[in-house]
This record gives structure tokens, C-alpha cells and sequence, in this order.
């Protein structure tokens, strides 16, 4: 177990925030998490759990309690037989290395989900989602100890509560750590060729589609390597079918995307960019000109110029569309 106090958390969050911890612990196993959560010292303080600081925002530069981080690797395989294979993944597993080791065995499901920055925790977290696939559609169940009482669940994929971009977990209200999760994917099956990926090659295997996916994402995305940012800042709203219908009318080419509840998808990134944020700077702090979902830390910025500039955007489209934006990024006071 690693211990760290006042702990700067710069390479534990993707919008390269400088932000100190006062006390920083990674965990390698079950039996020191348990150990963790027994302590009567850790319960007195305020405590968060993080993943590869993907999709985070500290809001101050000191965050006065305990980050919690698991260091807990391995992935095993079960065949079952009828095809499929149960893929057990430990949380502090880096998502996109789960994803190639899936496409490299020729397992379908995640090959969509290339690319996605963070750890197999924070995925099952976020219900990731890209190019027509959801973590919640190859999910079969999470392992999880409960933060207050230490004891450990086995949760089904019902009971995770998965929606678009939410989870059980990610509302947070019975405050969970996930250790575990396994995936139920495909040892045959078809490639989801979404918008366009893959068009004009024939006999697509696994390895092509990923490789298409990575391809598009890097032109799509600004890397975050060079420029601090945690993907997409706001989730698309979704609306009620005649709002949408009122939308669409005023606004001429506005996309909508219908969904299978009846409801509508709008698009967060059409509506900031028509509302002139695309690729703006504020000091430190941006709107990336690659992506206008995508805010950015040119150097230096603090947790609060980026969430002043996301507040800025939300009050700019709610008086453009009368619609609310609400955040993907989970903010951490
Ligand atoms: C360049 C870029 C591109 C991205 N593209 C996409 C995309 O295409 N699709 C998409 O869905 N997302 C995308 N994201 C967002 C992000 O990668 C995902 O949300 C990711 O799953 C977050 O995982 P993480 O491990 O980094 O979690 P963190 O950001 O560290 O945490 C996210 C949340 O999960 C909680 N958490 C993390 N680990 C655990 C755990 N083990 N137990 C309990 N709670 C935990 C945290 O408290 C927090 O609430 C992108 C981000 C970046 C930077």
C-alpha cells in the first residue's frame, strides 16, 4: 500500500490540474482495501475515489481529505459454451489496455470503446459510451465494497442502474468502490460499423475497426498529452420528442437523434458551437477548436477558471435553447 501526504495530483488527472492532496493511498489488493476501510482515522475525513483522472474536475487547489486510488491489476478469461466469454477485469486495469487485449484474443463487444482514457473502475463508473456501444452493454456484474460499512457486493447489471453516461456508483448516494467488473463478451459476432466507420473495407476484421476507431478519435480529439482536458466537458441533453420538435423548427439543421424511449438526443457540441465557444480562450482555460464539447488547460489554469468557463457555456445555451446543459465531468470540491 502506498501512502503519500500533501500529495500533488498533477499525473493523477488529465486536465494536468496541480492540485494537492492531504493524503493520497493506493491500494494493491482486497485485503488492504478492507484494511483502509476499518480505519477509524479514514472515516473522520473526506474521501473520493479516483480512476485515471479522466473525466474529473478538482474545483480548488488543495483537496483537504483523502484520495483513494486502486492499483489492483489482472484480467481473467472464462469460456462458457455458448461462445461467449466472461472477462473478469480488476478496476485499476487501464481501459484501453482491457480493449486490446480483448480484439487481440478476438473477443467482440469493446472494440467500439478504443481509446477511452481512464481504468476498468472508472469505466464501469461512467457507463463509457462511443460510436453506438455502452460499457453497460457487455456488462455482467461489478464487484464492490460498500465505503461505509467495508462489506463487499456482487451486483448484477440491473442493479447498477445504468443509464446514458450514469450509474448507481456515479450518483454516488451509497457511496461505492468498485473493485471488479466482468464482461460478458463475443468469440464471434458482428462489427457495429457506426457513422461511417470502416466504409469501403471489406471483410473488416476486429484489429481493423479498432485501429479505425483510434484513427478517428485522434483526429477528432485534441491529445491530451499535449493539452489538459477530460473529453467531453457536458453530456448531450436528452428532451421530450416536442421539444425537440420545437427546436428543430427553429433551428435549421439542428440534429436530433431519436431514442428508443421515445425520447430525443440533442447535440451538446452543435449548441456550444452555435453559441460561438468553439475553440475560445479564457486566460488559461478553452474550448478546444477540434471538439466544442472538449474544455482546456493551456498551462496553468485552476479547477475554478475551468468551471467558470463551463458555467458561462450553460448560461449561454440555456438563453439560446432554453435547454440545460449538465456536466459529464464529476467536479470534487
Ligand atoms: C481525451 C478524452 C477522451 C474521452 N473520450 C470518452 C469517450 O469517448 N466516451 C466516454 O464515455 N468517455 C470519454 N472520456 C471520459 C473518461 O475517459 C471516462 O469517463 C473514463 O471512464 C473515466 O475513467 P477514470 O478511470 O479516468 O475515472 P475518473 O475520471 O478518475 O473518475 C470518474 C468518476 O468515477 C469515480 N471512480 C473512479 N474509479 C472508481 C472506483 N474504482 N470506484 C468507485 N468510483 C470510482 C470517481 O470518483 C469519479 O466520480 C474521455 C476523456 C478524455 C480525457
Amino acid at each position: 500500500m502506498r501512502i503519500e501526504e500533501n500529495f500533488s495530483l498533477r499525473e493523477y488527472n488529465t486536465f494536468k490540474l496541480n492540485v494537492k492532496v492531504r493524503w493520497f493511498i493506493e491500494y494493491e489488493n482486497e485485503s488492504d482495501l478492507r484494511k483502509i476501510l476499518s480505519d477509524e482515522y479514514f472515516h473522520s475525513l473526506p474521501c473520493v475515489h479516483i480512476g485515471g483522472g479522466s473525466n474529473i474536475l478538482f474545483l480548488n487547489d488543495y483537496y483537504n481529505g483523502i484520495v483513494l486510488h486502486s492499483a489492483m491489476r489482472g484480467i481473467t478469461a472464462t469460456m462458457e459454451e455458448d461462445s461467449s466469454v466472461l472477462l473478469r477485469v480488476a478496476a485499476g486495469e487501464r481501459w484501453d489496455g482491457v480493449v486490446e487485449f480483448a480484439v487481440g484474443n478476438g473477443w467482440y463487444g469493446i472494440e467500439n470503446l478504443s481509446g477511452i482514457p481512464g481504468e476498468a473502475g472508472g469505466a464501469a463508473v461512467q457507463n463509457i459510451g462511443a460510436y453506438g456501444a455502452e460499457f453497460a452493454d457487455v456488462l455482467a456484474s461489478v464487484e464492490c465494497f460498500d465505503i461505509e460499512t467495508g462489506d463487499k457486493l456482487v451486483l448484477s447489471k440491473d442493479e447498477c442502474a445504468y443509464g446514458y453516461r450514469s450509474s448507481r456508483f456515479k450518483d454516488g448516494k451509497d457511496r461505492l468502490i468498485v473493485s471488479s467488473a466482468t464482461l460478458r463478451l463475443q468469440s464471434s459476432g458482428e462489427l457495429l460499423r457506426y457513422g461511417g466507420l470502416g466504409d469501403g473495407v471489406e471483410n473488416m476484421t476486429l484489429g481493423d475497426m479498432r485501429n479505425s476507431v483510434l484513427e478517428r478519435r485522434k483526429n477528432s480529439l485534441p491529445d491530451v498529452e499535449k493539452l489538459g482536458n477530460a473529453g467531453c466537458f457536458f453530456v448531450n441533453p436528452v428532451v421530450e420528442e416536442d421539444v425537440a420538435a420545437k427546436l428543430a423548427g427553429e433551428n435549421v439543421n439542428m440534429p436530433v437523434y431519436a431514442m428508443p424511449d421515445g425520447k430525443v438526443k440533442l447535440s451538446a457540441a452543435w449548441m456550444i458551437e452555435r453559441c460561438g465557444f468553439k475553440g475560445v480562450r479564457r486566460g488559461n482555460v478553452g474550448i478546444s477548436d477540434k471538439h466544442a464539447l472538449v474544455a482546456v488547460n493551456f498551462g496553468g489554469a485552476d479547477g475554478n477558471e475551468i468551471a467558470a468557463l463551463a458555467e458561462e457555456i450553460r448560461q449561454s445555451t440555456m438563453r439560446r435553447f432554453n435547454v440545460e446543459l449538465k456536466t459529464e465531468v464529476v467536479y470534487i470540491e
